[in-house]
């Protein structure tokens, strides 16, 4: 539930409530906002009924959260939240470039492709080291080796570094090399692995699940924010439906959906979204103009060698061209990229 306290409230009302929420057990999240403080009581509200929470000085109302995930809603927190890495905000008014090659390959073609990312004005460099193929039997990545490349990029150019997590095993090693950590689309309802991302304190950009309704991606991220961390960016790379002329149907209407249903920066992958690299600069035109706070985007300076997802990767002038074209769509739209 929400404990919307009054403008007026001192801070020793504020914390005679939050003491007696937590004296009953729930977790308490508290939201300052510009106006006034917002308290956000999660767990079983049962415990609340003997508790006249209403009455205690400096409370103005308690509102039930209906929806099933609280921490994620725009009930809970009303404000767009925008996440800082590094001095770069997701969910601000620039939206984030995040490129790379879908796998770390080698070194040089890292080093190479961060160069480009940063002359486009980009931040981020993705690039994954462990790979969730289908296949066993194909490139599965070069694990801690691909980490230390996306390192040496970072520190070459000052990118920040987003790369994908498997398995909770390798949670240590991949926090230690990555800025944010992306949770892959099969992966979205690997609930140990989303509570343990929660434990950390590290930005994680959580992909929609193949077959995810939103209430159910909404449900995964309210995964890792009971665990305390609060940093989560939604990312919406495409669904599996009957259609088959693209790899994925890439559902742009999630965008606006997600911005009325949460807080949480939205960011969109039109890559993986359609499959096919010249359907890739329409749709990231049409997620600039839907409201996304970022584009993530697969590129590669020779996409036909590629070792993963060539046929959906941008080669340099192809990505280089599509910058130019966001640029005018975000201005048209009040932002930047
Ligand atoms: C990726 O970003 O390289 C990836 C594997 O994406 P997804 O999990 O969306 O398939
Ligand atoms: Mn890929």
């Amino acid at each position: 539930m929400i404990i919307v306290l009054r403008p007026d409230a001192t801070d020793e009302q504020i914390a005679h409530v939050k003491e007696k929420l937590e004296a009953v057990g729930l977790a308490v999240h508290v939201s300052k906002g510009k106006e006034r403080t917002v308290l956000g009581a999660i767990g079983d509200e049962r415990v609340l009924m003997e508790q006249p929470i209403g009455a205690f000085p400096g409370v103005e109302k308690v509102v039930p959260i209906l929806k099933p995930y609280k921490l994620a809603s725009r009930e809970f927190h009303a404000d767009n939240t925008i996440i800082n890495i590094n001095g770069a905000a997701i969910g601000d008014k620039k939206i984030q470039l995040i490129a790379g090659p879908c796998a770390v390959e080698n070194r040089e073609m890292l080093i190479g492709i961060a160069k480009e990312i940063k002359d486009e004005g980009g931040m981020f460099i993705r690039g994954g080291a462990f790979k969730p193929r289908t296949s066993p039997y194909t490139f599965q990545g070069l694990g801690l080796e691909g980490l230390k490349y996306l390192a040496e990029a970072r520190d070459k150019t000052g990118l920040r570094v987003v790369t994908e997590l498997m398995d909770p095993r390798d949670l240590e090693m991949v926090n230690e090399y990555a800025d944010v950590i992306q949770i892959g689309a099969r992966n979205m309802q690997n609930f140990r692995l989303l509570q343990e991302v929660g434990n950390y304190d590290k930005p994680v950009i959580l992909k929609r699940g193949l077959s995810a309704t939103i209430k159910e991606f909404l449900m995964s991220a309210e995964y890792i924010m009971s665990r305390g961390n609060h940093k989560v960016i939604l990312c919406e790379r495409g669904i599996r439906t009957f259609e088959t002329a693209t790899r994925n149907t890439l559902d742009l209407s999630a965008v606006p959906v997600l911005k009325q249903l949460t807080h949480l920066p939205v960011i969109v992958d039109p890559s993986h979204g359609v499959g096919k690299w010249d359907l890739v600069t329409p749709m990231a035109r049409a997620a600039v103009a839907a409201g996304a706070d970022g584009i993530l985007v697969e590129i590669h300076p020779n996409p036909e060698n590629a070792l993963s997802d060539g046929e959906q990767s941008l080669k340099i002038s192809v990505f280089k061209e599509m910058m130019r074209q966001l640029r005018l769509i975000a201005q048209a739209v009040g932002r930047e990229i």
